[in-house]
Formats: C-alpha cells, sequence, structure tokens
C-alpha cells in the first residue's frame, strides 16, 4: 500500500465474504495434522478425519433442523443446485419431467434448467415476481401438473435480498406431492431456516457466503417423509452415500462446520446489528438525495441487503468513482456485456433505471464508521455525476422527459 494509508471498505458480501478467523483456525489443523482421507478405514490418520468431517456434518445439519447423515458435502452451492436439480429429473424421470422455478433465481438455478430443456429431458415453468419479487401462491399453485416432479424456489435473493415464503411453498408441495428445493446459498447460516417446518426435501448452501471458505457447500437430502433420491453426477469411489464421488475436501467441511456453528450462535444479535446498519446506510443515503429508489422488499429481505437505483447515474460510473469501496452494480452479474440485471428487470424495472443500481451487501466485519464512510462517500459521488447529467437538470426542472420532444431541440 502507499504511503497514505488507503482506506478500502468491502461491502459485497453476497458475492462472498471474509474467512472469519474461528473457521481458518479450525481448518488449519487439516493442513498438516489430520490431513488423513476420511475414506482411510484402516488407520488413524483416516478415522481423525473421519470424525472432523462427522463433527462438520452434525454442525451443518443442526442449523437447518436436519439429520447428520442427509447431507452431502459438495463443491458449492453452484454444484449443490446441478445435482438437486439434474439428480431428481434423471431419477423420477418414470414419474414426470416439469419443473416450476423463478425467473429471479441464481443462474445455477435457470441454466441447469436451460440445460435440461435444450436436452428435452424436462420441460420449466419460470413463476414471474412482483415488484417486491416475490413469487404469487396461486401462481404457484396453478402451474402444478400431473407431470411435476420439482419446485425450486430460493431462499433469499442474492441481489434484492427478497426472502420467499418457504413456509408456504413447503405446504404446497407437500399437499401436492411434489418435492421442494430451495437455494439458500443467501439464507442457511444468515437466517432462521428450518428443512422439517417448512416442508423443504433439497436445500443447497455455501461456505463462502458465511464466512466459510471457498469450493466447498453442501446439499441437504431428505431421508425420510418421503426419502428423496438422486441420481448421482459424479462417479467414482461412492463417497457421501453414493450422491457425490470424490475424495472428500476435509479442511473445507470442517469450515463449512465451523462456519454454520458460529452462525448458529451469533445469527440472532447479528442480524439486529446488521439491520441496524443497513438502516442506518439507507437513511444515509436515501435521506440526502432525491430520485432514489429502494429495489426489493421493504420488510421482507435479508437484514445486509441494501439495494438502490440512483436515477441519472450510471451504476458503473458510480463504482468507478467508488474504487476503495467494494459493491456491485445492477448491471455487474453479466458485465462482459453490460445486460442490466435480469433480476431487476423481473420486478418490472426499467433498464434504464436497472442500470443505476448498486447493491450494498453488509456483513459480519462492517462497522458503523464504515457505513457512514460509504453513505458519505455515495452521496457526494452521486451529486458529482448529475451535476454533469443535462436529463438531471431537465427532471429537475419539471420536463417530462417521457413526452419531451427531442426532436425540436
Ligand atoms: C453464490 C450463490 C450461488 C453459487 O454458490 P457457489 O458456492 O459460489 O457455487 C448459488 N446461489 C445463490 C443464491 C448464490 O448467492
Amino acid at each position: 500500500m502507499n504511503g497514505k494509508t488507503m482506506r478500502r471498505v468491502y461491502m459485497d458480501n453476497h458475492a462472498t465474504t471474509e474467512v472469519d478467523p474461528r473457521v481458518v483456525e479450525a481448518m488449519l489443523p487439516c493442513f498438516s495434522e489430520t490431513y488423513g482421507n476420511s475414506g482411510s478405514r484402516n488407520h488413524a490418520f483416516g478415522w481423525e478425519a473421519e470424525a472432523l468431517v462427522d463433527e462438520a456434518r452434525e454442525r451443518v445439519a443442526k442449523v437447518i433442523g436436519a439429520k447428520a447423515k442427509e447431507i452431502i458435502f459438495t463443491s458449492g452451492a453452484t454444484e449443490s443446485d446441478n445435482l438437486a436439480l439434474k439428480g431428481v429429473v434423471e431419477f423420477y424421470k418414470e414419474k414426470g419431467n416439469h419443473i416450476i422455478t423463478a425467473t429471479t433465481e441464481h443462474k445455477a438455478i435457470l441454466d441447469t434448467c436451460k440445460a435440461l430443456e435444450r436436452k428435452g429431458l424436462a420441460t420449466v415453468t419460470y413463476l414471474p415476481v412482483d415488484a417486491f419479487g416475490l413469487i404469487d401462491l396461486d401462481a404457484l399453485r396453478s402451474s402444478i401438473t400431473d407431470e411435476t416432479i420439482l419446485i425450486s424456489i430460493m431462499h433469499a435473493n442474492n441481489e434484492i435480498g427478497t426472502i420467499q415464503p418457504l413456509h408456504e411453498i413447503g405446504k404446497i408441495a407437500k399437499e401436492r406431492g411434489v418435492l421442494f428445493h430451495t437455494d439458500a446459498t443467501q439464507g442457511a447460516g444468515k437466517i432462521p431456516v428450518d428443512v422439517e417446518a417448512m416442508g423443504i426435501d433439497l436445500l443447497s448452501m455455501s461456505a463462502h457466503k458465511i464466512y466459510g471458505p471457498k469450493g466447498v457447500g453442501a446439499l441437504y437430502v431428505r431421508a425420510r417423509n418421503p426419502r428423496v433420491r438422486l441420481t448421482p453426477q459424479l462417479d467414482g469411489g461412492g463417497q457421501e452415500r453414493g450422491f457425490r464421488s470424490g475424495t472428500l475436501n476435509v479442511p473445507g467441511i470442517v469450515g463449512l462446520g465451523k462456519a454454520m456453528q458460529v452462525a448458529g450462535e451469533v445469527m440472532e444479535g447479528e442480524n439486529e446489528r446488521l439491520l441496524r446498519l443497513r438502516e442506518r446506510l439507507r437513511q444515509g443515503i436515501m435521506g440526502k438525495l432525491d430520485e432514489v429508489f429502494l429495489n426489493g422488499h421493504p420488510m421482507q429481505r435479508l437484514p445486509g441487503n441494501l439495494n438502490i437505483s440512483f436515477a441519472f447515474v450510471e451504476g458503473e460510473s458510480l463504482l468507478m468513482g467508488l474504487k476503495d469501496i467494494a459493491v456491485s452494480s445492477g448491471s455487474a452479474c453479466t458485465s462482459a456485456t453490460l445486460e442490466p440485471s435480469y433480476v431487476l428487470k423481473a420486478l418490472g424495472i426499467g433498464d434504464e433505471l436497472a442500470h443505476t443500481s448498486i447493491r450494498f451487501g453488509l456483513g459480519r466485519f462492517n462497522t458503523e464508521e464504515e457505513v457512514d464512510y460509504v453513505a458519505e462517500r455515495v452521496v457526494h459521488e452521486v451529486n458529482r455525476l448529475r451535476e454533469m447529467s443535462p436529463l438531471y437538470e431537465m427532471a429537475r426542472e419539471g420536463i417530462d422527459l417521457k413526452t419531451f420532444n427531442w426532436a425540436r431541440e
């Protein structure tokens, strides 16, 4: 770093998180002491590694109300989503081939559905969402057919933080005898989730979104009422009850287990704190600027999520002006093509406004001081960019830009 201490603020905790020091501490011995293969049955190195994996399995299961044997370790939520969807479609092909999901799901779900459709293995209904990002339960009910084998609706959205009504969705799925998968990557370990109470049959999660390491995750697979079956997508040594072959990533699994244990312990207090910080940031920005709009649900959202559109400001230009602050823009996810976010478009937000959006992801290690600094910098940058915007001037003067006759000028 240069002479002046350059300040950096990380506020992109939906993209990934800093690994919690408690997690690092739990993982370290796995590299140089307990480095055995948990599948080695004939010596202590293997038994010790296996004991660590068992402990991690218990910890993960506990936080979501599952039993340890129902947890299948994977390389992350993308793999868990693929295994859940492809595994169900292949195994239950005699029963039907219809999947119901939503337009605001993560690409790990949407692109998996697209791949299944392309191969002719499934037909997929993509439910629309309302202006807050919620699916309509009646639309869900009426889209179920005799061919429907799976409903896949995410827990909390990674862009706008909207939390779907999992209880109700689980109830509908049970009534109709359809399996229910949820991508809970932004939920499990952040907000309460209970696979029994919510009628969840399959649940994807990832360590690196909850202060654990990258490249490890899990899929919960219900063992009873009903016993969920899956066709494995990786063949080999038959690890993880045959659902997922491959030598277990013991350090990663230990990290996921520790991250989940810590999450379970701190969740309540942490969420109160994050909500306070989020509201402070929201007021610090929205209270000082006009023509700004909150995206997502005002209440039913992740405590650490704030997504705002700044009319008359290019999100990318705003990010450039905030180089020392890590946040995401509403066009960042597909930045190669600079498409506006499909999630924001699904809410009915126009391309123009979607391009002006910024996602703030507050996390465990953010401070009140950082929140105040970010709010001040954002307000300053937005004002600066708007001063250069003739459109903003026209809007301020009360000229309706939609009906303005450009040709006459
Ligand atoms: C990050 C994320 C994923 C992908 O998780 P990886 O572990 O990085 O593969 C899937 N779904 C949601 C909602 C996410 O936020």
